[in-house]
């Protein structure tokens, strides 16, 4: 995965990511509407410049089904970071 610059604050638990790749392998600047996966707690969100930190939280969890549904890649960017997570011992 090719990462690019791009700071924004996880708003499930603060962190602040610095860098965002593609789950499609592309070098690409998220933009207004695109998801991410919180490298630290996994949660995702969406990119929306004028919350705070740049990011907000999807409304529910059919939200993030739906996200799945229309972009399979994001099941496999899910299951690698629960099997990192895992190999570290943190559940
Ligand atoms: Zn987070």
């Amino acid at each position: 995965m090719k990462d690019v610059a791009f700071e924004c604050t996880c708003p499930y638990c603060g962190k602040v990511n610095t860098k965002a790749g593609s789950v499609d392998n592309k070098v690409v600047m998220p933009k207004e509407g695109d998801v991410t996966l919180c490298i630290d707690c996994g949660n995702c969100s969406f990119v929306k410049k004028d919350a705070p930190g740049g990011m907000a939280k999807l409304d529910n969890h059919a939200q993030l089904v739906e996200l799945c549904t229309q972009h399979p890649s994001m099941i496999g960017a899910l299951r690698a970071w629960w099997a990192v997570r895992q190999k570290q011992g943190v559940h």
